[in-house]
């Protein structure tokens, strides 16, 4: 199989050939390209390669599982209470309120394919007068880092890689 996907700078693309353990991270790039996906990537040849049928359909049905992923993220990045030893309760319970409400008028940044983007900057940027103290800071911090690990595990399963762990032993790559 020739997978391919655009790096994250400038519209070059990196051609990667039979490299299983990259799969869920490369059809998650293709994810992300949006319809570009469909337009195919150019050999230094000239000729164009494209995804196959199954890789695309794939790629359409993984789309609609990150953002179903993303939103319930987006979520659970602001919900239950402060940490504990959280030094000011009342404006960090406060910090979280605005915060689940910005989140319902945000709508590009719920309902987006990016699920491994980091939420550091919602957490961080707060306005002044609501901001977080540093300890319920650094309790979102570590749910933000286990929200992206645990959707990095589960990213097999959103590409419709179900025989993975079968590919993986195979190839034997832990
Ligand atoms: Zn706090």
């Amino acid at each position: 199989m020739y997978l391919w996907f655009r790096g994250h700078r400038g519209n070059k693309c990196c051609p990667l050939v039979n490299a299983q353990s990259i799969l869920p991270s490369a059809f998650y790039m293709c994810c992300l390209l949006g319809p570009a996906v469909i337009d195919g990537h150019q050999r230094e040849d000239g000729t164009v390669e494209y995804l196959s049928t199954d890789d695309l359909r794939r790629c359409l049905h993984a789309r609609t599982k990150l953002v179903e992923a993303n939103v319930a993220i987006a979520f659970r990045m602001f919900a239950g209470h402060v940490s504990i030893g959280c030094k000011d309760i009342k404006t960090c319970e406060r910090a979280l309120r605005e915060s689940r409400r910005a989140l319902r008028t945000s709508y590009r940044a719920v309902a987006s394919y990016h699920v491994l983007q980091s939420w550091k900057h919602w957490i961080a940027d707060q306005d002044a007068e609501v901001e977080f103290c540093d300890r319920c800071e650094t309790m979102l911090f570590a749910r933000d880092v286990e929200e992206r690990r645990n959707i990095w595990k589960t990213l097999p399963s959103i590409m419709g890689l179900h025989n993975w762990k079968a590919i993986m032993d195979e190839s034997g790559v832990d």
